[in-house]
């Protein structure tokens, strides 16, 4: 079978949403850059109904007054080169002192911990800088506190709960408003082996527990929403890090910490994207 590739460019506060919509339409797998997102749809796919619709997109997105607003191309890419044209954008990468994100047909590495993610979901491929940096921030902040209890909340892909199993926790909670957030977290803790992660459907409200370590790599917007949950959710001495906050919009999340009493701890940025690791 071919392949249609779409190359789209589209304002970052859009580009969940645009992902939600594509995979709605069909899409089999996205990339995620900084410039662009790189979508793929098997050749059977409605493309007049994409592309009217990418178009709307545009104009809506126009309408409404936004500087940029979205551009697209696209291909049809014969089959015999899409193994390889859909694998190249999935290379192993290495995150934090420890970690590395591989898709299923590459090898381990040796002396990391590896993290296996099937590519063929939309969000929690590794290839996100929020994804990593709550690695990071991870790796950097784990082995300081107990490790009995970690929540990931909005898990997407599972990634960041394999990866607290992977670091020793011994409990673990993953959650998620989206259904197929829970498929997708089953499947990749299956392909990773690893057994006994807590997946549900749902968010903060529906926990009842404490927790030493909580990640919430979700839009800025959700984040002031769920924040005063946290005090309660968090043990003392526990670290939440709250990552998902594009540059500019953090100083709403910072308010909502203040207010929840919870205290700021780190800032850290990679590209245009924030994350603050916040305790008691
Ligand atoms: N943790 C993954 C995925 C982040 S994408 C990673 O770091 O790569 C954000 C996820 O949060 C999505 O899967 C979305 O469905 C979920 N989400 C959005 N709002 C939520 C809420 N209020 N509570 C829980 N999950 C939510």
């Amino acid at each position: 079978m071919s392949y249609y590739e779409f190359t789209i460019k589209i304002p970052d506060a859009f580009r969940d949403k645009l992902i939600q919509r594509l995979t709605d339409a069909g899409c089999l797998g996205v990339i995620e850059q900084d410039e662009a997102i790189t979508a793929y749809f098997p050749e059977t796919v409605d493309i007049g109904a994409i592309t009217g619709d990418l178009s709307l997109l545009n104009t809506l997105l126009e309408k409404s007054g936004q500087v940029r607003g979205l551009f697209f191309s696209h291909a049809l890419i014969p089959e015999q080169d899409w193994n390889e044209s859909w694998k190249k954008g999935f290379l192993p990468i290495d995150v934090g002192e420890r970690f590395t994100i591989l898709p299923p047909w590459e090898k381990m590495r040796d002396g990391r911990i590896n993290l296996v993610i099937d590519p063929g979901m939309a969000f929690g491929t590794g290839h996100h800088e929020t994804t990593r940096s709550c690695l990071v921030l991870m790796d950097a902040y784990a082995d300081a506190g107990a490790k009995e209890r970690f929540l990931d909340l909005g898990t997407g892909t599972g990634l960041l709960a394999i990866a607290a199993s992977r670091l020793g926790y011994r409990h673990i909670v993953a959650v998620d408003t989206d259904p197929l957030a829970v498929d997708a977290t089953k499947t990749n803790c299956d392909l990773n082996q690893v057994d006994g992660i807590e997946i549900h459907e749902g968010s903060i409200a529906d926990l009842h527990e404490t927790y030493d370590f909580i990640t919430a790599n979700i839009i800025s917007g959700v984040l002031v929403q769920i924040t005063p949950s946290l005090p309660s959710h968090l043990k003392p001495g526990g670290i939440a890090v709250l990552s998902g906050i594009l540059k500019g919009q953090e100083n709403e999340v910072i308010e909502a910490i203040t207010k929840a009493g919870l205290k700021l701890i780190e800032h850290y940025k990679d590209g245009k994207w924030v994350s603050l690791v916040i305790g008691h």
